[in-house]
């Protein structure tokens, strides 16, 4: 199949690519080249081209799926892959809940017709005992192995990297609590991880938890990090400056803090209809919900505004250092639907003052990425997994023409038009 007459903005951050046509053979892109105008041709009518794009941290086991009866789960968590697709979400990826879950719902699509984001999970995280996200819920046991050895953690980090595509630590708590790991349980947890050519990624609480993350061999951080004083942006200067000698990514999840930080604040649903995010019927519906207004476990709000403003001051000067950032939106309890929730991350990103280019790396490229798929996916270059997205006017002019579904024209998924 060959696409033609396109503008292809290939998601490596390069300069656009105009009047050129693009090979798609077998469900990977294998040549983009100035058009030729030989043989039989799809009409790209003059659109952009860029790489579908990857929600780089969810947990389908979500708000928007929590109420449902567990014997139609899988079937359900199936359709929120759907529900994504249809959101321009080609990749997703679950940083961890129960790995029966995960591997059930990657062989239900292994036969299902319909079309759907592909999922790429952690499966089971590791924690300390009783640490977040498990706490004293039992139920919650299920879903993260909780640590107090060492090397009995780092056996079943080997086992688990066979079963899943990347490895979940959770490093948060007081240092030298039993709900935290230990420095020494998550370096042997990595070690693991990378013995069986997996990438490890680690949720953090305080920028200390980054530097240690980091010396522990970490390939991405995941959330903002709480600084130590606000009022200096040095810590992120000192931050950025570790994560890009070390090459480790940093998915700063946003619409976490700002959920969190703005739960119950009516202005907060107002801006979010403002930006295209929400409708006005929504705001009825969200604010009658059963989060909202409700305190988001162990994380207050307060700490949330906090780490939101700080990461809104600072995302700017550690692009601009060198920092690979990710885009992924973790919780969704105050959106319409988990999919807008990634939209809504790209447009703080944007609002933290990245180029519109380095938001659309941080939607797809970066997140291929981080998880061990940038050779086969995230952009559009020979090799790579054929998920794109036209677009009928310029991403890099306005981040509405990349999420707007008024901008897309089409999707492409593992080579097929949609
Ligand atoms: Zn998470």
């Amino acid at each position: 199949m060959i696409i033609r007459n396109v503008t292809v903005v290939d998601g490596t951050g390069g300069a656009p690519l105009s009047d050129m046509e693009v090979v798609v053979s077998e469900g990977r892109f294998t040549a983009i080249r100035p058009t030729t105008g030989e043989g039989p041709s799809i009409d790209g009518l003059g659109g952009y081209l860029v790489p579908g794009l990857w929600e780089g941290h969810t947990h389908l086991a979500g708000a928007h799926t929590r109420a449902v009866p567990e014997n139609e789960r899988v079937q359900r968590m199936s359709r929120l892959l759907s529900d994504y697709l249809a959101a321009g979400i080609t990749s997703v990826v679950d940083l961890g809940g129960s790995l029966d879950v995960a591997l059930e719902i990657r062989g239900y699509r292994q036969t299902a017709s319909d079309p759907a984001a592909t999922l790429f999970f952690a499966g089971r995280l590791f924690t300390g005992v009783k640490g977040w996200p498990v706490l004293d819920d039992t139920e919650r046991a299920a879903i993260a192995f909780q640590v107090d050895d060492p090397g009995h953690a780092h056996q079943q980090a080997l086992a688990l990297a066979d079963q899943v595509d990347f490895i979940k630590c959770v490093y948060d708590g007081e240092p030298g609590a039993p709900d935290k790991l230990s420095f020494d349980a998550l370096r042997a947890i990595v070690a693991a991880g990378h013995e069986k050519g997996k990438k490890v990624l680690v949720h953090v609480h305080r920028s200390r938890d980054v530097e240690e993350a980091v010396a522990a061999g970490a390939d991405g951080i995941e959330h903002a990090f709480l600084p130590q004083d606000t009022g200096s942006t040095q810590e992120a200067v000192d931050i950025a400056a570790l994560l890009v000698e070390s090459n480790t990514y940093y998915c700063p999840t946003l619409v976490t803090w700002e959920q969190i930080g703005r739960n119950g604040d009516a202005s907060y649903l107002d801006e979010l209809a403002k930006d295209g995010i929400l409708t006005a019927a929504d705001i009825p519906r969200i604010a009658n919900s059963a989060w909202y207004g409700r305190p988001f476990p162990r994380h207050p709000a307060q700490e949330s505004r906090i780490r939101l403003d700080y990461a809104m001051r600072t995302l700017g000067l550690m692009h601009e250092a060198g920092v690979k950032i990710a885009a992924g939106s973790d919780i969704a309890i105050l959106m319409p639907s988990a999919p807008i929730a990634l939209l809504r991350e790209l447009q703080l990103l944007a609002k933290a003052g990245l180029p519109l280019p380095a938001v659309l790396a941080a939607g797809t490229r970066y997140v291929a990425e981080k998880i061990g798929q940038g050779a086969h996916a995230g952009t559009i270059r020979p090799g790579a997994v054929a998920d794109a997205l036209l677009l009928s006017a310029d991403p890099c002019a306005d981040l509405t023409h990349l999420i707007s579904p008024a901008h897309r024209v089409w999707t492409l998924r593992g080579g097929r038009l949609l």
